[in-house]
């Protein structure tokens, strides 16, 4: 017996089901089943094509990034690499801040390895499928739909909730803290979760102490909580 994994996911389902208990199974979108790196690659690009000839040096080595470059700011991966000129990395961050948020760039994303055969998976034993995301409505909803959809995640099928956060503003755990009332109502039994940020995954161990919490090793914001210890790592849905 090892530790938990993916497809014990699974047999948590299917024996709800046999309970006649509705599985839930809540699923964080970004960096989580999806890579947010070429959204992030393809912001810089543009940055690069628009802007690029004021900046000696600067198309070579936007040029030569790939997706793993991607980390949580652009502007930090452009210093990495040896981009030091405040004035240029302000207005990088400001490129990317008008982009990143928005239906359009959202579309760039590719999904997680395994992330939508396994998401099928969960929904064609019976799972609900809870995607909770902090990217906000009312600018990234239609793009959120067809990104999901586009990816072939399980969505227009019954049984799919996507909740988004209502207002740019609000912070992000305020809302997953909202969340977990929403999650509750649909008096179901989750089973499992699906988080890239540690502070998250706390809280919803701490919700569900009953399910399965996993925590994404992809990428998550500077200074984050400290995993707790029972959150089962994984970097892709394989
Ligand atoms: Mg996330």
């Amino acid at each position: 017996m090892g530790s938990p994994r993916l497809q014990d996911v699974f047999t948590r389902i299917d024996a709800a089901v046999a309970r006649g208990r509705l599985p839930v199974v809540v699923f964080d979108l970004d960096s989580t089943l999806f890579s947010t790196a070429p959204r992030n690659l393809r912001i810089l690009q543009s940055y690069a094509e628009a802007h690029g000839a004021r900046w000696q040096g600067l198309r070579e080595i936007v040029g030569r990034l790939t997706p793993e470059d991607m980390g949580w700011n652009v502007h930090e991966d452009l210093q990495r690499y040896g981009v030091n000129d405040l004035e240029l990395l302000k207005e990088v961050k400001q490129w990317w801040f008008e982009r990143f948020f928005t239906d359009e760039w959202l579309l760039h994303d590719e999904p997680v390895p395994g992330a939508p055969q396994y998401a099928l998976d969960c929904h064609a034993r019976g799972a609900l499928l809870y995607y909770l995301t902090g990217r906000h409505a009312g600018g990234m909803e239609i793009g959120t739909v067809r990104s999901l959809r586009q990816s072939g995640f399980p969505f227009w099928r019954g049984r799919c909730v996507l909740h988004l956060k209502p207002s740019f503003e609000m912070a992000d755990r305020a809302f997953k803290d909202d969340a977990v009332a929403d999650i509750r109502s649909y008096q179901g039994e989750v089973v499992a979760s699906f988080e890239n940020e540690p502070g998250n995954a706390n809280m919803f161990l701490q919700a569900f102490p009953e399910a399965l919490h996993f925590l994404l090793d992809t990428i998550h914001s500077p200074g984050a909580e400290a995993p707790n210890a029972q959150l089962i790592h994984t970097s892709d849905f394989l």
